[in-house]
């Protein structure tokens, strides 16, 4: 029996420039909560700009994060770097034509996967950094793991786009870090976290912070702009947006 309601239009005599996409990897699952985020983010992202039922060509990697974390617990880069180069190798493999890795302190091991693949990689620190020298703002607190927080390969690349970064007081670092694991990377969303993360931004803010950077994909799962005195920058939120942008930038072919 023809099913009389079928009335197929292509897809793109709907789409508004007649716009094709380019296809992103994603290494995700550090931790799955926040790929989700990315997902939707991304696809609400391609369908806001082309409409209809368009939306985000992605291929993603979401990996295994139970030995990942020990590996970074027990200080193993050199092998995480492996792993995640191989991850990278197979998105490219699999037709990505950029790469997205889907949280902050894995961005630790981004020049071995770059240099594992000659695939464009969406950085999220560039990308914050760019969302905050867009609004102006120099003098900027920074919220992640211990990694994120106190190591070189995020926090300069913030200073190298001209920013101050200020992090919290050792105590408090060690907080927010264990929350990050314990918790909001297993799904557990806890009022007393969110008014301990509150305090934090509080205390850096009035020692002249005049933004906060969410700078661990889960952090934006329990608070946001509603629980800071100063603007925030969520990293998942701007590195989806960019890589909303990547898909979308004409490559003219
Ligand atoms: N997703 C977190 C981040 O953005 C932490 C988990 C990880 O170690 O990758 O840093």
């Amino acid at each position: 029996m023809p099913n009389q309601n079928q009335q197929h239009q292509s897809s793109q005599q709907t789409t508004p420039q007649h716009r094709t996409q380019r296809t992103l990897g994603i290494i995700g699952g550090m931790s799955w909560e926040s790929t989700e985020s990315y997902y939707r983010l991304i696809n609400e992202g391609v369908k806001a700009q082309l409409g209809g039922l368009h939306s985000a060509d992605l291929l993603i990697h979401s990996v295994d994060f139970g030995p990942i974390n020990t590996l970074q617990e027990t200080g193993e880069w050199e092998a995480l770097g492996i792993m995640m180069a191989s991850s990278g190798k197979r998105l490219q493999a699999a037709g990505a034509q950029g790469l997205l890795i889907a949280t902050n302190t894995m961005h630790k091991v981004a020049d071995e996967i770059q240099a594992a693949t000659d695939l464009p990689i969406i950085h999220i620190a560039d990308a914050t950094a760019e969302a905050i020298n867009a609004q102006g703002l120099t003098k900027i607190a920074l919220l992640g793991t211990q990694f994120t927080m106190t190591q070189d390969f995020y926090k300069q690349r913030l200073i190298d786009a001209g920013l101050q970064v200020m992090i919290p007081a050792d105590d408090a670092r060690a907080e927010v870090h264990r929350i990050i694991y314990e918790e909001l990377c297993q799904g557990q969303l806890l009022d007393s976290s969110r008014a301990y993360y509150r305090q934090v931004i509080d205390a850096l803010a009035a020692q002249g912070a005049e933004g906060v950077i969410l700078g661990c994909t889960e952090i934006g799962l329990l608070i946001g702009q509603g629980d800071s005195p100063i603007p925030v920058f969520d990293t998942t939120a701007i590195h989806a947006a960019a890589a909303v942008d990547f898909l979308l930038t004409d490559t003219g072919s």
